[in-house]
């Protein structure tokens, strides 16, 4: 038997990038205060945020995408064992490729950060009314706001590339984003009527 705490505990051994405490709190604060019964994850890694997700009421649903075959086992594993297989289920793909049917209150973003445009404009037509899409890691560690901090030029454009999803973000005339300085930075957009 697993706890989130071996779980989280295996992240912090194998270096995997799980969403950090205080951006978990934000989340799962607003998934209790909005009733939120029905998510999408686009990035499981281990399952760990998923789970976490799940376990804020028996009514809520996730369906989680990875595409990294070590992650989706592991992550497989972990809802497994913590007995959530009714109610997560993850796809084995990448996001750009596979499609998902059903519609959700809450997408959560927080895969690869090159392409969070493409997943935004791929799956909010999947939101419901009232639905919002919260990103996670827009501050990437300090160097959104300082690209001083980045060691060498793929890093330089992966913070670029972050700087165009959150002015897309900003310009985008249906949705309104709040931008929150919590955990690694993240952002709540929600769908105007
Ligand atoms: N949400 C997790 C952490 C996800 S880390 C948590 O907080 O517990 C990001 C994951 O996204 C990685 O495992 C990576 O393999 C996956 N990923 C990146 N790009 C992807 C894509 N295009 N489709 C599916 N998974 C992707
Ligand atoms: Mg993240």
């Amino acid at each position: 038997m697993v706890s989130i705490h071996e779980i989280k505990a295996y992240a912090k051994e194998a270096h995997v990038p799980i969403m950090q405490d205080a951006g978990i709190d934000f989340i799962l604060d607003y998934i209790k205060s909005n009733h939120v019964k029905n998510v999408l994850e686009i990035g499981s890694a281990i399952g760990y945020s998923a789970i976490q997700f799940a376990s804020v009421s028996d009514d809520v649903h996730v369906v989680t995408i990875e595409r990294d075959d070590t992650m989706y086992s592991e992550a497989l594993k972990n809802v497994s064992n913590m007995k959530l297989d009714d109610r997560i289920q993850i796809i084995h793909g990448d996001a750009l490729d596979i499609e998902v049917t059903g519609t959700f209150d809450l997408i959560f973003i927080d895969a690869a950060k090159s392409q969070y445009t493409k997943f935004f404009l791929k799956y909010s037509p999947l939101l419901n009314e009232g639905g919002v899409i919260i990103s996670d890691n827009l501050a990437f560690h300090g160097m959104v706001a300082d690209i001083s901090l980045t060691k060498n030029r793929n890093t330089r454009q992966l913070v670029n590339k972050i700087k165009q999803y959150i002015e897309f973000l900003k310009n985008n005339p249906d949705f309104e984003t709040t931008f929150y300085d919590i955990g690694d930075g993240i952002s709540v957009s929600k769908r105007l009527k």
